[in-house]
């Protein structure tokens, strides 16, 4: 049998979430795989919440990261998609069971037999590893083509953030030009939101708990409008005028005033996942025919899609690369807001790549 490949990461070993050096097998190739040198990965807020075990759910050795892009190193000999040398993006599933009602309608991120790209297990009962680390295996139909015209860095985070946002609005109708879209929470999945929204034509306004990001939400982001959530004057006057909102706060909230945002049958999107249940107020829900929906990353079709749109439309995110070295700092700086808006990790700086 021939021996496993040894890729090199980064993993949590409890929930202090503190990440350390860690080798760990690749899973056996089959013909329908290709092989990734990771080249960058995004850091999402499920990998901080994950490694510290906010949920519960975390199996340790984590290594996280589900924002990735690399380039192919190798390809199974029933491979159409790709070729060696060309990028290819990961994001957050690797594995369903492609025969379900939802894989069957391009939703393999609601397949009951889903598998994360981290902290789960393959069908063979081995642990998934992230992209925090130097190499991937993954089944080619849950990796898709990255346009040559966009700089990988900056594409990394819309394998996740940028999806995530993506799928609802467009499931939702809330992409069409003049359409009034509220963002909850200025951060990585909040500041693609609005980027998607301005290629829309939409008009955005951005709703945050951040004073600080008025300023970069309407000059650099091109956001319309900025309402500071604590401020009760402001919101009052914006009652009644949105679509749609996405809500992307990884911390309990009170959602009653973003409620009172929309517009008659406008929709409220729940993106974030705090650890505990927020209130859900139905009075004013039914007052409009409001609805408040969730929705979790997208299916690979509409990953492609996203993608080719944002090569289009020449949407990237806002990121700053680290190295590995650094990714403890960077953590630390995400759990308190401190970065503008998504770290990358420049994977091949500090780690040997085998
Ligand atoms: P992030 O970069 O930390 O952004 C979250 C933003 O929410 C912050 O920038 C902040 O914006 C606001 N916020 C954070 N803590 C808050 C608090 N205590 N009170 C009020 N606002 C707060 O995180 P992210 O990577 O965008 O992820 C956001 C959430 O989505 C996380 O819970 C993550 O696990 C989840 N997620 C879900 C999916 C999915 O498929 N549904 C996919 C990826 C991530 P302001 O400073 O502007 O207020
Ligand atoms: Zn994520």
């Amino acid at each position: 049998m021939e021996q496993p490949q040894i890729a090199l990461g980064l993993a949590a070993m409890d929930s202090s979430g503190v990440l350390s050096p860690f080798s760990f097998p690749l899973r056996a190739k089959t013909e329908d795989d290709i092989t990734l040198r990771i080249l960058y990965c995004g850091i999402c807020r499920t990998d901080l919440s994950t490694i510290k075990n906010e949920w519960g759910n975390a199996t340790y050795p984590v290594v996280p990261g589900h924002e990735i892009v690399g380039i192919i190193i190798e390809v199974g000999c029933n491979v159409q998609k790709f070729k060696v040398g060309e990028k290819a993006g990961v994001g957050y599933p690797i594995s369903a069971c492609l025969s379900c009602d939802n894989c069957n309608h391009d939703c393999e991120n609601y397949c009951p037999k889903l598998v994360p790209s981290f902290n789960s297990f393959h069908s063979d009962g081995t642990k998934t590893y992230g992209g925090f680390s130097n190499m991937i295996i993954v089944n080619e139909h849950f990796a898709v083509r990255i346009p040559e015209n966009l700089p990988c860095n900056k594409i990394a985070p819309l394998m996740c953030a940028g999806i995530t946002v993506y799928n609802p609005m467009k499931h939702h109708g809330l992409n069409k030009p003049g359409m009034h879209l509220g963002v909850v929470g200025l951060g990585g999945l909040g500041h693609m939101a609005v980027k998607f929204g301005k290629a829309y034509g939409m008009k955005v306004t951005v709703i945050s708990t951040s004073t600080s990001k008025r300023k970069e939400a309407i000059e650099n982001l091109g956001a319309e409008a900025f309402l500071l959530s604590s401020n009760a004057d402001q919101m009052k006057v914006a009652k009644g005028t949105m679509d749609g909102i996405i809500d992307t706060v990884s911390a309990v909230h009170e959602i009653s005033p973003l409620i009172a945002l929309l517009k008659t049958y406008g929709k409220l999107i729940m993106l974030g996942a705090p650890n505990k249940p927020v209130e859900l107020p139905i009075f004013p829900l039914m007052n409009g025919g409001k609805i408040v929906a969730g929705s979790m990353i997208g299916g690979m079709k509409d990953t492609q899609e996203m993608i080719d749109f944002a090569a289009e439309h020449n949407i990237t995110a806002e990121v700053e690369v680290i190295g590995m070295n650094d990714v403890n700092v960077a953590m630390e700086r995400l759990e308190k807001g401190d970065v503008r808006y998504r770290f990358v990790i420049d994977v091949a700086k500090n780690i040997a790549n085998a």
